[in-house]
């Protein structure tokens, strides 16, 4: 068999991970690997290139993803998917294992009607895929968002000021939610769950009485729509009004794209292993239209469909705990 391997969408840390576990598996079992650049781009470009063992070495530990990747608009059209059906051809690849998020998958089954096998694997850092607990990536990031916390908290504390901390996942909160959970933010806002920042400057005033003369609040880079235009800047807007209302000094802090880089921390190292592995099994198999995901702590096969259509929500009962553990 010879599997075609790209990364697409946003760059997560730990996908270099999985690209070796599939090459490497991929070798092991007696399939050729080929490494397609730029996601779907490298694909209509024929910018394709065999993997041996040896062109694995040394990633495991690297953020980012050596095949690189990108958004390809072409490969929505019907004439980008040709060129797409005509590169895989060539090459004689009947197998592909895509890494990314719900538009790569959503590639992932187009080339799967084209009568290509395909199996995803979830990697992004917001972790808004369903039919998994976790994706790529995500652990990494809420790890260096947990490291910004403890930085910030240090200067926060020395000065009594309130931070306001933004972070990445586009329109979901997941990252916001956990780095608030366990790095002990006041209060979380995200765009899935109503807020009243009239009530969370009263509970900052109401801590600044009992004693508590500096606060985090950690707002998701979506709270105020499109996380990429400089408007919707959800820090500032927060920022701003808890300074007016509070009488404190406020500071912003916007994490950015560090979110996306760093080495891939123990956990993401393995699921990406993991998944890398059962899915050339999957391909090995002759199953196709799969995604590899991990829920209830272990490795469990999906429909790329299913995987698609269902929506992952944040957990109530977390965002609820924020609260308690920060403003009793
Ligand atoms: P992330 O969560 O990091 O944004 P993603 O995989 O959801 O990852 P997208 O930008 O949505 O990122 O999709 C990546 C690429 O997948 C697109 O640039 C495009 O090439 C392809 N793609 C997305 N949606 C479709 C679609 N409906 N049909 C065909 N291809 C698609």
């Amino acid at each position: 068999m010879k599997i075609g391997i790209l990364t697409s969408g946003g760059d997560a840390p730990g996908m270099n991970a999985a690209i070796r576990a599939v090459v490497r598996t991929a070798l092991y079992r007696g399939a050729e690997v080929f490494g397609i650049k730029r996601g779907f781009s490298g694909l209509l470009s024929g910018d394709i290139v065999p993997l041996g063992s040896m062109s694995v070495a040394d990633i495991l530990h690297r953020g980012g993803t050596i095949l690189q990747s990108a958004r390809c608009l072409e490969f929505k059209t019907p004439e980008g998917q040709a060129k797409a059906k005509q590169q895989l051809e060539n090459l004689g690849l009947n197998g592909l294992v895509i890494i990314g998020g719900d538009g790569s998958f959503r590639g992932a089954q187009i080339l799967n009607k084209m009568g290509f096998q395909t199996v995803g694997i979830p990697g992004t850092i917001d972790n808004d895929i369903g039919c998994t607990d976790y994706s790529i990536g995500f652990d990494t990031a809420v790890n260096t968002v947990l490291d910004a916390m403890n930085k910030i908290r240090d200067t926060a504390s020395s000065h009594n000021r309130i931070y306001v901390i933004e972070v990445m996942g586009k329109n979901a909160g997941f990252i916001a939610v956990a780095a608030g959970l366990t790095g002990g933010a006041e209060a979380v806002l995200i765009p899935e769950v109503h807020y009243d920042l009239e009530a969370i400057a009263t509970q900052i005033i109401k801590n600044i009485e009992r004693g508590k003369s500096h606060s985090i609040l950690l707002v998701a880079e979506g709270l105020f729509g499109d996380p990429n235009s400089f408007e919707h800047s959800s820090a500032f807007k927060v920022g701003n009004y808890i300074s007016l209302r509070t009488g404190t000094d406020t500071r912003i802090t916007i994490l950015g794209h560090l979110q996306r880089g760093g080495t891939p921390t123990f956990f993401d190292r393995k699921i990406a292993t993991l998944m890398g592995a059962k899915a050339v099994e999957l391909l090995l198999n002759g199953e196709t239209e799969k995604m590899v995901g991990f829920t209830q702590n272990q490795i469990q096969v999906y429909d790329l469909d299913d995987a698609i259509g269902s929506k992952k929500t944040v957990s109530a009962h977390e965002l609820e705990l924020v609260s308690i553990m920060a403003n009793i």
